[in-house]
């Protein structure tokens, strides 16, 4: 079979139309947004590829146990759905639903950290970062080195340095180290995947320090699948049991159901110490809801807990995966250079290796997700100096280590022939991307400027 294209393993269902810009109207929305595609109104976008965050679509199963959604206060049976499928799938005792991953993160550090302490991570995603550091403790990341180099195969780019991880413990101690995490797959370092082995590595590590183990789990599916292609030993097992495996090697997770519990809102902390998660719960009550639904609608615990079911399944997997690499496959042959190998949700384009006549004070990777935009109505997301810059004492700017674009798939919403209308637009847009101007920062606010800058083509 493997000689026959791999197909969308759904049929559609209900469809929503695309709306198609022209030209003015594009370039109207642009100069109305100061240049900044959070600025767009979606409606403005042909395909947009901004985030794979709670854009996907949700299944006639998910819809129909919404409809059976039970809205009790407390002890709603769908809460007790939500738990089976969370418990089935990482075998931890306690689980807290949260309106989102962050929301989770929020509650778990405000409860363990104390200033001083450190968390160490493969890469901290930004909000888990932004968490850690608002109780005054700081986020490390302790990636591979092979994971920092855009061009370089690997196939697990996103497994912890675990020499460097060890020092951090061995030095630091439980006392400063109350936690350890690692992200599945690394979604700031590329959507890159870590190895079981790895995962073994980190557990052992934490054992034997003592200190707890979480995995921040937005991505465990694609995580699982990855290893299941390219780790020795693995492919006999199934998804689920792999992402089993997984789970149990960490004390809890951290969990966004946003991303592979294919639902458009939720999240959720689940451990096995019964003791800490009575201190998270407390925390709980404080800001999100009652420990049996967590800021959430009874209807959106019971679309996570069919999403977590459809998630490990192997024929979506293998769509989703390949789906992502035909678009790099696509542009590579092009020429078009990404971050090397694909990752699990998004491709990369490496807009400093494309648009190497601007320097990262001209924001090269901005320039390109506009000209994608501009050209073809698709929106992705810019991942370099405007969101990464850093100012310096005098007045100008510590780069980003890449000036990246990346294009995230929403999970289960476009067809083959909505990729390869992407893949024309990137080819298009990088054969004269030498012809690109720079940009500067007309204005922005004081932190998380990408969001709101406006910007000025020079
Ligand atoms: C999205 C994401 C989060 C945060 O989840 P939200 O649901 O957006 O709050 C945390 N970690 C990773 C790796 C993510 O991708």
């Amino acid at each position: 079979m493997s000689f026959r294209t791999i197909i969308e393993p759904f049929r559609i269902h209900s469809v929503q139309s695309l709306r198609m810009p022209s030209e003015e109207e594009r370039e109207a929305a642009l100069q109305r947004a100061g240049l900044n595609l959070f600025g767009l109104h979606a409606e403005e976008v042909v395909i947009d590829l901004l985030t794979d965050s709670g854009t996907g679509a949700m299944s006639a199963k998910q819809w129909a146990g919404m409809l059976d959604g039970d809205e009790s206060y407390a002890g709603a049976r769908s809460f007790y759905r939500f738990q089976d499928a969370v418990q089935d799938l990482t075998g931890y005792a306690e689980v807290i639903p949260t309106h989102q991953g962050r929301a989770a993160e929020r509650i778990l550090f405000q409860t363990l950290l104390q200033p001083g302490q450190c968390v160490p991570n493969n890469t901290h995603f930004d909000t888990t970062r932004a968490n850690i550091e608002v109780t005054r403790a700081e986020a490390l990341d302790l990636g591979i080195a092979e994971g920092r180099d855009p061009a370089l195969l690997h196939p697990f780019k996103g497994n912890v340095d675990l020499a460097a991880l060890e020092r951090v413990l061995e030095q630091r101690g439980r006392a400063r180290v109350p936690l350890v995490m690692t992200t599945v797959t690394n979604n700031s370092g590329g959507g890159q995947p870590v190895s079981l082995e790895n995962l073994r590595g980190v557990s052992a590590l934490c054992k034997r320090y003592g200190v707890p183990f979480f995995l921040d789990a937005c991505r465990f599916a694609e995580n699982a699948w990855f290893v299941k292609q390219r780790e020795p030993g693995q492919a006999q097992r199934s998804v689920k049991e792999i992402a089993q495996e997984m789970f149990s090697l960490a004390d809890g997770c951290t969990m966004s159901a946003k991303k592979d519990g294919l639902a458009n809102m939720g999240g959720f902390l689940a451990m096995n110490d019964g003791e800490l998660a009575q201190r998270c719960r407390n925390l709980l009550i404080l800001t999100e809801g009652f420990p049996t639904y967590g800021g959430l609608a009874g209807y959106d615990l019971e679309a996570i807990a069919q999403g977590l079911k459809e998630v490990v399944d192997e024929d979506y997997l293998r769509y989703r995966i390949r789906s992502v690499a035909y678009l790099a496959e696509k542009v590579n042959a092009a020429g078009v250079p990404t971050l090397q190998p694909p990752g699990g949700h998004a491709v990369y384009l490496d807009g400093k290796a494309l648009l190497s006549h601007l320097p990262p004070s001209r924001y090269p990777a901005q320039a390109l997700a506009i000209a994608l935009y501009r050209s073809g109505g698709v929106r992705g997301c810019e991942i370099g100096s405007v969101m990464f810059g850093k100012a310096l004492p005098d007045g100008g700017e510590q780069p980003a280590a890449m000036e990246l674009v990346r294009l995230a798939f929403p999970r289960r919403t476009y067809t083959q022939s909505h990729v390869d209308y992407v893949a024309e637009v990137v080819i298009e847009v990088a054969a004269r991307a030498r012809e690109l101007r720079g940009l500067r920062i007309a204005s922005a606010p004081p932190w998380l400027r990408h969001f709101t800058a406006r910007f000025e083509e020079l």
